[in-house]
C-alpha cells in the first residue's frame, strides 16, 4: 500500500436550464450566431442594471435541498474582480460569504460496485478494475452558489488575434463545492456520477459535458497516510469528461507522491490536464480569494427566501436516485448492482420502468437492457430515450422467451432485427419460422440418438461428471438448428442419464 493518501475535493459548475440568462432577459439558446444573445446588461455597458432571474434561484434551491444543504437565511451577491477578455465587466457576479445553500452532503451511490460490463452510457466507468473501496460513502457539500458564466474566446482558424462570443456571458451557473472528503480518483468518479444523476433527476441542467453545461475542477493534495494535516493542494482544470477527471487525479497523485518522495516541495498552483499527453501541466500560481477583491454587488440587494417558499420547493422535488435505488430492489427484486446501473441514468431507469409495467420478469428485463439493448445502443450510438426498440417492444420479446415460444438464444438474433427494421418481435419470429421446438417426444428421440452416438460422454455424465452434459445439450441443439429449449433438453438428458432429480423428487 502506498504511503501517501490523496485528499480530493471537487468543484462542479452546472449550467442551469433557464430560458433566459441570470441577470438579463437574453436567451440562453445554444448554437446561435456569435453575440446574438447579448444586451447592455450581459455586455457590461455603463448604466445597465442586473435583475436576478427567479427561476435560476429556484433551481439553485432545488439542488441545495436535494444535496441536504441548508438554504441560507440571507442570500447575497458579490463582485469577483478579475480581468479577462471573456468577461466584459471585468468582474463576475458571484456569491462570496452568503451562498444560496451550504453544509450538505451527498451519498455516493454505487461506490464499491463492479461497473457495468460495457459502458452503457458515457458516465459509467467501463473497466473492471475500477472498484471504489467504499460503499455508499457520505461526502460533504461545502456550498452551492449562483454566479454568471463568462463568454467564450475563439482562437481556431482566426489569423490575426482572437474573437470573443458573449452568448454564454451571463448564463446562470451553479457552483457545487464538495468538502475534501474524497480519497481516490475512483471515488471522485463515482461522486460525479451520483451528482450528475441527482441533477438529471431534478431536471435542472442537461449536464452535457461536451456542450460545457457541466464542468469540473479538482483540488488534490497528498499526505502521509494517517496524518491529520493536509498537504499543499493543486487545482486541476480542463478536464472534459468524468474519465478525464479520474485520469488527471491519478496522474497528479502519482506526481505529487513522487515529488514528496524525492524531497521536493509541492507548489500551490493551477495545472491544466492535457488529455492527449495524459499529464497535467503547470498553468499559473493559484489565486487566493483576496486576489479577487470580493465586495458586495451594489446593484443587487441581499434578500431572504421565506420558509413557505422553501417548503413549496421541497415538496416539488422528484424521487431522487438513492430512493429509487432502494425502491428498485424492493419493488422489482433486483440486486443492488443491477438497480444501481439502471438508476444512475434517469432515462435508463425510466425505460426499465416503462417496460416492467408490461408485466414481464423484471430480472430478465434488467439483464436484457443491460447487456443486449445497451450493446446495440452503444454500437449504433443511439441514446436510450431514442431507442427504436420501445419499452413495450422489448417486453414483448421477453414475453416470447417466458412463454417458451423462442429461446433466449433466438431472441438475441431477433433483437437486432427489431432495432434495425422496426418490426415487432412476434412478426420477426413468425417470418423466420423461429418457433421453438417444444415437442417432448421429438426431443426425446433426438436425445436418445445423441446419447447413442456419444457413449463416452454419456458414461462420464453417469459416473457423476455432471458438467459433461453441456456437450450433449449442444449436440441436441445442433440437431434442432438451435430451435430447442435448452432447459427442456437438459431435463430430458438428465432423466435419461439418471441424473436429474435424484434426492430432490
Ligand atoms: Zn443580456
Amino acid at each position: 500500500m502506498s504511503t501517501y493518501e490523496p485528499v480530493i475535493g471537487l468543484e462542479v459548475h452546472v449550467q442551469l436550464k433557464t430560458e433566459s440568462k441570470i441577470f438579463c432577459a437574453c436567451s440562453t439558446e445554444f448554437g446561435r450566431e456569435p453575440n446574438e444573445n447579448t444586451c447592455p446588461v450581459c455586455l457590461g455597458l455603463p448604466g445597465s442594471l442586473p435583475v436576478l432571474n427567479e427561476r435560476a434561484l429556484e433551481l439553485a434551491i432545488k439542488v441545495g435541498l436535494a444535496l441536504n444543504c441548508q438554504v441560507s437565511p440571507r442570500i447575497k451577491f458579490d463582485r469577483k474582480n478579475y480581468f479577462y477578455p471573456d468577461l466584459p465587466k471585468a468582474y463576475q457576479i458571484s456569491q462570496y460569504d452568503m451562498p444560496v445553500s451550504s453544509k450538505g452532503y451527498l451519498m455516493v451511490v454505487g461506490a464499491g460496485f463492479k461497473p457495468a460490463p460495457t459502458p452503457p452510457h458515457p458516465s459509467l466507468s467501463p473497466s473492471e478494475g475500477e472498484r471504489a473501496k467504499v460503499r455508499g460513502r457520505r461526502i460533504g457539500i461545502t456550498r452551492a452558489h449562483l454566479e454568471e458564466d463568462a463568454g467564450k474566446l475563439l482562437h481556431e482558424g482566426i489569423k490575426d488575434g482572437s474573437w470573443v462570443d458573449y452568448n454564454r456571458a451571463g448564463v446562470a451557473l451553479l457552483e457545487i463545492v464538495s468538502e475534501p472528503d474524497l480519497r481516490s480518483p475512483e471515488e471522485a468518479f463515482q461522486y460525479l456520477v451520483s451528482l450528475k444523476a441527482i441533477l438529471q433527476y431534478l431536471g435542472v441542467s442537461d449536464c452535457d459535458m461536451e456542450k460545457g453545461s457541466l464542468r469540473c475542477d479538482a483540488n488534490v493534495s497528498v499526505r502521509t497516510r494517517g496524518d491529520a494535516p493536509f498537504g499543499t493542494k493543486v487545482e486541476i482544470k480542463n478536464m472534459n469528461s468524468f474519465k478525464a477527471v479520474q485520469k488527471a487525479l491519478a496522474y497528479e497523485i502519482k506526481r505529487q507522491s513522487e515529488a514528496l518522495e524525492s524531497g521536493e516541495k509541492i507548489i500551490q498552483e493551477t495545472r491544466l490536464w492535457n488529455e492527449s499527453k495524459g499529464e497535467t501541466l503547470s498553468m499559473r500560481s493559484k489565486e487566493y480569494a483576496h486576489d479577487y477583491r470580493y465586495f458586495p454587488e451594489p446593484d443587487l440587494v441581499p434578500f431572504s427566501v421565506t420558509n413557505t417558499r422553501i417548503d413549496e420547493i421541497k415538496k416539488s422535488l422528484p424521487e431522487l436516485p438513492q430512493v429509487r435505488l432502494e425502491r428498485f430492489q424492493k419493488q422489482y427484486g433486483l440486486s443492488e448492482y443491477d438497480a444501481y446501473v439502471l438508476v444512475s441514468e434517469k432515462s435508463l431507469a425510466d425505460y426499465f420502468e416503462a417496460s416492467a409495467s408490461e408485466k414481464v420478469s423484471p430480472k430478465m428485463l434488467s439483464n436484457w437492457i443491460q447487456s443486449e439493448l445497451l450493446a446495440l445502443l452503444n454500437l449504433k450510438k443511439v441514446l436510450i430515450q431514442e431507442s427504436p426498440v420501445k419499452p413495450k417492444d422489448l417486453a414483448e420479446l421477453i414475453r416470447l422467451i417466458e412463454n417458451n415460444t423462442i429461446s433466449g438464444k433466438m431472441a438475441k438474433d431477433v433483437l437486432p432485427e427489431m432495432f434495425e427494421g422496426g418490426k415487432s418481435a412476434e412478426a420477426i419470429v413468425r417470418e423466420k419460422g423461429l418457433v421453438q421446438v417444444t415437442d417432448t417426444r421429438l426431443l426425446e428421440e433426438i436425445a436418445e440418438r445423441v446419447i447413442q452416438a456419444n457413449p463416452k460422454v454419456a458414461d462420464e455424465v453417469k459416473s457423476g461428471k455432471a458438467q459433461a452434459i453441456g456437450f450433449l445439450v449442444g449436440q441436441v441443439m445442433k440437431e434442432t438448428q438451435g430451435k430447442a429449449n435448452p432447459r427442456m433438453i437438459n431435463e430430458i438428458l438428465s432423466k435419461k442419464l439418471a441424473l436429474s432429480t435424484r434426492g430432490k423428487a
